[in-house]
């Protein structure tokens, strides 16, 4: 048997089903159907925010966020993610700037920013990698001084509290992504949030192709809707949420314990996160033992993922003539081990045990 860096969460299949029988009876598919409404609900009740959207994926998230703040010229971001992060500036027509990267929490380095600014700068779009919140006081501070919007793309952060709430509730909008591979998901799925009512409504519009009314049209919106299938994935998997993030952070001490070596680097957390185990990225000394490693692993049928890889500011079509050292270095030697909720004690012991044996030799 092959061990996947990830594997989807499945709830049972009785549970999903019994969804299944409401939207037959009801033959109401999608358009902000019933299913979709309870699942915006029961979230805003589990996260304890005030306010969300569920949309159709993390991308389009991304996307109406720019829109709705109508962001024009730079936008300040973090070689350090998944291409989602920059594809969407791009193709809301706005110019990337990257800013490199901390080297201990691997967010965007606040303390880089202000250099990067020019009167084209518009905001800021920084990534809580790996659901470990950004230094969300110092890039506040920044933006205020500077008159910048923020988003932060926290599709890792599903759970993730800072000082006590939930970081979704930091940044003038902040996206998720609720796709199969991640910590919570709907199959497709994504959400935005904001504690500001007039860009909620402004979301909404352009969530739904701009629709006020059958007849009206006051935005220039998309399909960024989403199934009532979707909403019944997620209405399954969120009756079992507190088992799937008890069993991430786990498998996360459990691998602790194993890799607790001078050679091998980890995420610092930020000391004011409550944080939800989402990944298990190490970084190994250099490229060339991460390689090492890796053929290793695959010999034995353990498929860990290289993420983030490459360093987006070295993708030819996002290239950037800045050098981001720490994030080039960070993405050539940090490699995320399988975590998911099926994963066993046994497999993490037989995963370990060869990345020792790889290291040692
Ligand atoms: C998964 C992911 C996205 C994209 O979300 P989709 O739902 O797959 O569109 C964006 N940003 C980051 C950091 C992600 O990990």
């Amino acid at each position: 048997m092959a061990i996947y860096v990830t594997v989807p969460y499945l709830p049972e299949f009785e549970t999903y089903s019994k969804y299944l029988k409401g939207i037959w009876q009801r033959q109401w598919l999608t358009n902000n159907g019933p299913l979709v409404n309870e699942l915006e609900l029961k979230l805003k009740e589990y996260l304890q925010v005030p306010h969300l959207l569920y949309l159709n994926n993390g991308t389009i998230a991304l996307q109406i966020a720019i829109k709705a703040l109508k962001l024009k010229g730079e936008i300040i971001t973090t070689p350090f993610s998944y291409v989602a992060t920059t594809s969407s500036i791009v193709w809301e027509g706005c110019t990337p700037v990257f800013v490199d990267i901390d080297s201990k929490t691997f967010n965007i380095d606040a303390a880089k920013i202000e250099a990067a600014i020019t009167p084209n700068t518009t905001a800021i779009l920084a990534t809580h990698v790996f659901g470990n919140p950004c230094e969300i006081e110092a890039i506040d501070k920044i933006a205020k001084k500077h008159n910048l919007k923020v988003i932060y793309d926290a599709a890792h952060c599903f759970g993730t509290k800072y000082n006590g709430k939930s970081v979704f509730e930091f940044g003038d909008i902040v996206t998720t992504s609720f796709h199969a591979t991640k910590l919570f998901h709907t199959v497709e799925g994504g959400a935005v949030f904001t504690n500001d009512s007039e860009l909620l409504k402004e979301m909404a519009l352009l969530r739904n192709f701009g629709h006020n009314g059958p007849e009206n049209f006051d935005a220039v919106g998309i399909n960024g809707k989403n199934s009532e299938f979707h909403a019944a994935m997620g209405l399954a998997n969120l009756e079992n949420i507190e088992a799937i993030l008890l069993s991430r952070k786990n498998q996360s001490l459990q691998y602790n314990k194993w890799l607790d070596r001078p050679d091998i680097t980890k995420v610092e957390i930020n000391k004011n996160a409550s944080y939800n185990y989402a990944y298990y990225p190490v970084i190994f000394e250099s490229e060339a033992v991460l390689l090492k490693v890796k053929t290793e692993l695959e010999a034995n049928r353990i498929f860990p993922r290289r993420y983030f890889y490459p360093s987006l500011n070295t993708v030819e079509i996002y290239k950037s003539e800045n050098k981001m050292p720490v994030s080039e270095t960070v993405a050539k030697r940090i490699l995320c081990l399988p975590v998911y909720h099926q994963l066993s004690n046994e497999e993490i012991d037989f995963v370990c045990r060869i990345i020792l044996r790889a290291l040692n030799n």
